[in-house]
């Protein structure tokens, strides 16, 4: 993993500075509900079936936007300074921000990062070249994803207190969503024979899936999709698939999937036509059927059964 912390101190002044220089995008005067802002596509959605109408939510990133390299846009730190609690993921998968979010946190103001709600115990290690830091996709396992509501709730209920029983019957019935969810994923990615059960992707973004799921993962370009691949990883993975056998490789729908094109033809292995989401969920409204059911890209759920379909359409061909 390759982390850049170095740009932190540059880019939190330049989001502060955004914000002084302009009124920015957000222009609504609000609507009396507790405003909530959250970073990513994922945390806005948990935000919301866990909030439901008594919150106004807004997301500061969209669909296909990488979070590791996302640089706040005019209007970010006006909508952030104006939120009565702000989400976002943290263990630096907002790398450009997370500066920024904690000094919020060191000035009284209310934020909570999910994935630092857990215990580390529950967390994976980023990678062995930078020591303690920890994979923040939590997200790709679904009874991790689970676990970040209660915490969530808890926040919510300090904005609004006497929303805090609703809070806790919607984390209940959404958390029996997820374990359905998982259950579904667990016996869907099961039918995938043992020596196809590798997912190859353009970063390391679904590690926790892999370890809930028992599927061995390996990224292009390390945890945080800031870097180049380098030479020698390119070379080790087109070994890797050329010996592995595997049916296809997958790309991302925040990557530009160049890197992993080259990689692929090199292997003489197939790149899916159908992409994953990996750091953002799809377009809301961006529908597809499954077994009679229909679900929507743009949810959290909506997503991980997009995700978890084609990976086993793809690897079991
Ligand atoms: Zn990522």
């Amino acid at each position: 993993m390759r982390l850049n912390y170095r740009s932190l101190p540059a880019l939190a002044a330049a989001i502060l500075a955004a914000g002084v220089v302009s009124c920015g995008r957000d222009t609504s005067a609000g609507d009396g509900r507790p405003l909530v802002v959250a970073t990513t596509t994922m945390a806005a959605d948990l935000v919301r079936e866990i909030g439901g109408d008594r919150l106004d939510v807004r997301g500061l990133m969209g669909p296909d936007v990488d979070p590791h390299s996302y640089i706040p846009r005019i209007g970010d730190s006006r909508l952030l300074e104006r939120a009565d609690l702000v989400v976002f993921n943290g263990h630096h998968l907002e790398g450009r921000l997370q500066r920024t979010l904690e000094e919020m946190s060191g000035r009284g103001r209310r934020v909570v990062a999910l994935a630092e709600t857990l215990d580390p115990s529950q967390l994976i290690a980023a990678a062995e070249d930078f020591p303690g830091a920890l994979d923040p996709h939590i997200w790709g396992d679904p009874m991790l994803w689970a676990a970040v509501i209660d915490p969530l709730a808890d926040a919510l209920a300090t904005i609004d207190p006497e929303g805090a029983g609703v809070f806790r019957e919607r984390a209940a019935s959404y958390r029996a969503e997820l374990e359905t969810l998982d259950a579904w994923a667990r016996e869907t990615l099961g039918e995938i024979p043992a020596g196809q059960r590798v997912l190859v992707t353009s970063h390391d973004a679904f590690h926790y899936l892999g370890n809930a799921y028992d599927l061995e993962v390996r990224g292009l370009q390390g945890v945080s999709s800031a870097s180049e691949a380098g030479l020698r990883d390119r070379r080790d993975l087109v070994a890797f698939l050329r010996e592995s056998g595997i049916p296809a490789v997958f790309p991302e729908s925040t990557i530009n999937p160049k890197a992993l094109e080259t990689v692929a033809q090199e292997a003489g292995v197939r790149i899916s036509d159908r992409t994953l989401y990996s750091d953002a969920l799809g377009k809301p409204g961006d529908t597809f059927t499954l077994d009679g059911k229909t679900h929507d890209r743009g949810t959290y759920t909506g997503m991980m059964r997009h995700n978890i379909h084609t990976i086993a359409t793809e690897l079991n061909p």
